[in-house]
């Protein structure tokens, strides 16, 4: 189990595997893996994961919710996290309804606290696909979004992080077995990526790997066991997670 990092063209990836964790100066072992021989893990385990809610303005519409005035934060934990191709497992005990959320994922680089906006830029290691998996019913029912969002496997996140992209403006799609549930653009947050990393740094010390989940656009909906859940957006990938029964 290691870092790498992924080269190659379309069809023709592979890994070049990295000694140590990736943030600062990356040594390379010289070890080389074609991607498709290559189990894909979370791409970083947070210490946490700060995720924004209705920042887009569609989705907070269809669920009856005003945008609030300043971004609405709340934390999944550590626990949650899986990566690409791992499974969501369903608490079918504990709730009937469990919605995707797919989200643009902003991964920290560096040890920072209360970042200027126009810094932000030089704090963030590189982007990645997440899906902001959540109890709804749960959600519904707690003042706290704890439970409902903080399920083990509840954050996928993956399959790799793409370091050198310009956010600003990108489409983002959730599939689920294959059907367009959510399509939307990243231009459309309502706080953009320097605001969120300036307002959530000015609350807590960010460490490298951390995430910042960015909100998710219209179109959420339920997943049953079974489905296949995909979140693929422009210039990085598509992260895939099949849901089954915990219990
Ligand atoms: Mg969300």
């Amino acid at each position: 189990m290691s870092f790498g990092v992924v080269e190659g063209g379309p069809g023709e990836e592979f890994i070049s595997g990295i000694s140590g964790h990736p943030f600062g100066q990356v040594q390379f072992t010289g070890e080389r893996f074609p991607l498709s021989q290559v189990k894909l893990l979370a791409p970083m385990l947070p210490s946490k994961v700060v995720a924004i809610g209705r920042n887009y303005a569609e989705h907070a519409a269809e669920m009856g919710n005003e945008v609030p005035e300043e971004p609405l934060i709340f934390m999944k934990p550590s626990t949650t996290v899986i990566g690409h191709r791992e499974h969501i497992a369903y608490p079918t005990t504990l709730s009937d309804r469990v919605d995707y959320e797919g989200e643009l994922a902003v991964v920290i680089g560096r040890l920072c606290r209360e970042v200027p906006v126009e810094r932000v830029k030089d704090v963030i290691f590189g982007y990645t696909c997440a899906n902001d998996v959540t109890a709804r019913d749960l959600q519904k029912k707690d003042v706290q979004f704890t439970r409902a969002k903080g399920f083990d496997t509840f954050c996928p996140l993956g399959p790799w992080i793409q370091t050198d992209l310009d956010a600003g403006d990108l489409a983002l799609t959730t599939t689920v077995n294959g059907e367009i549930r959510q399509s939307g653009r990243t231009s459309q947050l309502i706080n953009d990526i320097p605001a969120l990393v300036a307002y959530v740094s000015a609350v807590m010390t960010l460490i490298p790997g951390d995430v910042i989940l960015t909100g998710t656009p219209a179109g959420v909906g339920p997943l049953e066991i079974g489905d296949e859940v995909s979140v693929g957006i422009e210039g990085i990938g598509t992260l895939t997670n099949k849901v089954v029964s915990r219990d």
